[in-house]
Formats: structure tokens, sequence, C-alpha cells
């Protein structure tokens, strides 16, 4: 006998779980990409992208995931040689360097560990030491989605300013975009990457770049800029095709423009306070369990923690059982531990990840929490009382 069976939760962090609405938008014969319902389409997702990331500057819209969005953010900005930092906070930014090092650019990277955000002190203390202003660009991730940290983004702003350091603001927010609150205008990001994926409930296999007018002008030198990744004739396209540099990905279209009406009919900012509520309620559950056993919350400051994915530390092995007993028993499909182990060590199953992005509501997370507690008594994990109490009095309001 197993309680699995009824629907199930995919709370792995991307993909993660798509609206039916969405699938239902999917759900249609090939379209005429020669005219009609698509081509008018097109530019009101550019718009709405724009509106999500919440900036005036430009939009280029990729057939690719998060990894192309990476590649094409820095081959439009940077040549052949050209110095970047890049900020690791766990394994994502991490990843990105590896894109700009096989790019050919040099490539210095502070790592702040993986269970603490860049600290803004160190950064300013390395912008200071680029008197030549070396660096061509920082680059972070807003929410590490393997630690599940947030970076202070507005104040990697302050800190360029404050250094008078020219270089872009790169920041990647494929695991947080229209989860954790985020102000590309007004908190002076020049380029920001994302994926379709995540926050943005629609299938992986777009990813987006928006860029501001100085990451523009370091396009008019950049030699790395190839013809797919270009993002000018994307940002404002003469011919329907020079949106997606070829054939459009038709469904994928439909999907994201019923998941931007979603957002938008719930309005943005309440989307980003269901996603506050509801990590704030996931919080709450792991540190009552934790009070009393080794369960932990990889990140310990509240304040540093994204609302879009949350990381935890079993202590012990119990990881992979957890995520084992859940998926076989509770229809719930919990993340890997990431980066945190190497995969061949036995520390690999210490770990896992609770993602509560998107189309994630009360009854889903207090569903997730419920069964987690149920696979802790099954597996054997200690752990404190009260959790499930904790985690329904934040979602009444407490
Ligand atoms: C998921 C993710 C990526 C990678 O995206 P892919 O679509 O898998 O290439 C990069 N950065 C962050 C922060 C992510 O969460």
């Amino acid at each position: 006998m197993s309680l699995a069976a009824g629907r199930e939760y995919l709370a792995i962090p991307g993909p993660s779980v798509v609206p039916d609405r969405v699938l239902r938008a999917m759900h249609r014969a090939s379209p005429n990409i020669y005219e009609g319902s698509l081509l008018e389409m097109a530019p009101t997702i550019q718009a709405d992208l724009k509106r999500v990331a919440r900036t005036e500057g430009d939009c280029a819209i990729y057939i690719a995931n998060g990894h192309g969005a990476w590649e094409a953010a820095l081959s439009n900005t940077m040549s052949r040689g050209d110095a970047v930092l890049v900020l690791a906070t766990g394994r994502f930014a991490l990843g990105w360097s590896e894109v700009a090092r096989r790019l050919g650019l040099e490539v210095e990277v502070i790592d702040f560990g993986k269970r603490a955000d860049a600290d803004l002190d160190r950064v300013a203390e390395a912008l200071k030491g680029d008197a030549a202003h070396r660096f061509k660009a920082v680059l972070t991730v807003q929410t590490d989605t393997a630690s599940s940290v947030r970076n202070d983004i507005p104040g990697l702003r302050r800190v360029l300013d404050d250094a008078g350091h020219p270089a872009l603001l790169m920041v990647d927010c494929i695991a947080c975009l229209a989860c954790d609150r985020f102000e590309m205008d007004a908190w002076g990001v020049d380029v920001t990457v994302a994926a379709s994926q995540k926050g943005l409930m629609t299938p992986p296999g777009l990813s987006f770049v928006w860029f501001n007018k100085k990451a523009a002008q370091a396009r008019e030198t950049a030699d790395l800029a190839t013809f797919y990744w270009d993002w000018q004739p994307r940002a404002e396209p003469a011919e329907f095709y020079q949106f997606f540099g070829g054939t459009a990905p038709t469904h994928h279209l439909f999907g994201l423009r019923e998941s931007l009406d979603m957002i938008f009919e719930e309005g943005l900012e309440n989307v980003w306070d269901r996603h506050a509520t509801l990590a704030r309620a996931v919080w709450a559950a792991f540190e009552a369990w934790g009070a009393d056993g080794p369960l932990e919350l990889n990140i310990a400051d509240p304040a540093k923690r994204s609302h879009a994915v949350t990381a935890v530390r079993v202590g012990g092995p119990q990881g992979t059982e957890i995520r084992r007993w859940v998926m076989d028993n509770a229809g719930l499909t919990l993340g890997i531990g990431l980066g945190m182990a190497e995969k061949s060590s036995p520390e690999w199953h210490n770990f896992f990840r609770i993602a509560h992005m998107g189309h994630v509501n009360a009854h889903m997370v207090l569903g997730a929490l419920g069964s987690i507690q149920a696979s802790l008594k099954a597996v054997g994990v200690p752990h404190g009382p009260g959790a499930l109490d904790a985690a329904a009095e934040v979602c009444a309001g407490g």
C-alpha cells in the first residue's frame, strides 16, 4: 500500500509545477507562424517580461535553458581576454564562471562558501584592488539554488558605485524571478538573466536576457558576439523571426503568455508576498523540527534566505531516505542536495531541498511539510514538535 496516488507535487527547484492553465494554453495544433495570434502575441510577451523584471531596458528571448542565457549575457558584452569577477555563494555563479572561462574570459572568483551571501566588504576590497578596471563585469546570482542563499543586489550596486567601478552588474535571477522581489532598474542591474521553468511556471526551453543602455553600449565593442546569441535583433526585431533567431518556440510562447497573465492577474507584488509567506511557513516548520534533532536550515539568517527554495541539512545520510519516502509514499518529489558534497561521498545523502517557487499555494506547502513530517517518523529522524502548527500559524497570518 502507498499513499502516493493522487496529484503529485514536484517540489524540486526547477522545473517547477506547470499550472493547468499553462498546459491547456500549450495544448493546440501547430499555429500559423506567418500571421495571426502568435505574431500578435510576441511583442506582448516581451513587454510583460520587462514588467516582471521591473525594467524599461531591452529584453531578448532565446530558445535555450538558463545556460544559454548565461552565454548570451557574456557574449554580448565581453571580448576575448576580458576579466570578470564572480561572486560564488553555492553552485550557480560557479557554473556561470565556467561558461565565462570557456568563452576565453579571465575569471576571478571570490568564494563565500555554501552557507552565506556575498560579503559586501570583501567585494568592495576586490573592486578597490582593481584600480585599472580590469573587471568588465561582476557576476552574481540573486538566489543560489544550491545553497538557497539570497544575495543583496542593491547592496552590490552601492559597492560598485562607492568604488567608482564601471564593471557591469550581471545578475542571474533564474531561480527566483517572480518569486523574490527584484527591481532591475531601481537596483541598478545592468544585465539580468532568467529562464522559463522556475518562477515563470512554463516548461524549460526559453531563457531571457534583459539589458540596459550601458550593457547595450558594451555590445558595440564585444568581439564575442555571435549570430545566434546576438541580442540586438531580438531586442528590436524588424521581423518576427528575429525575436527568436529562427522558428518561434510556438507552444512555449502560448504557455508563457498564459503564465504572465496569471502573474499579472494576481499582481506581481502579491506573487512576491505569497512566496515570502510560504517560505516563512517552510522555515518555521524546519526550525521547530530542528529544535530537537539534527535537521537544520542551510542558511541561518532569515534575511538571507531565498523565498523560492530552501536547502536543508539532515546531519546524516537520511536526506536521501526522506526524499525516497515522500516520493514513494506521499506523491511529493523533493530536490537533491546540490553542490554540498561529492556525489561519490557518503555525505552526499545528508541534504535535500524543497522548492516553493511559482505555482505553489498554502495547501501544497502545508501538505509537503506534513508529508516530510511523516517521513521523519517513518525513517526515524529525531525532530522537535510543533512544526506543522508553526507553519499553519504563518499561513494564518501569524
Ligand atoms: C536553474 C538555474 C540555472 C540553470 O538553468 P538551466 O535552465 O538548467 O540551464 C542557473 N542559475 C540558477 C540560479 C538556477 O536556479
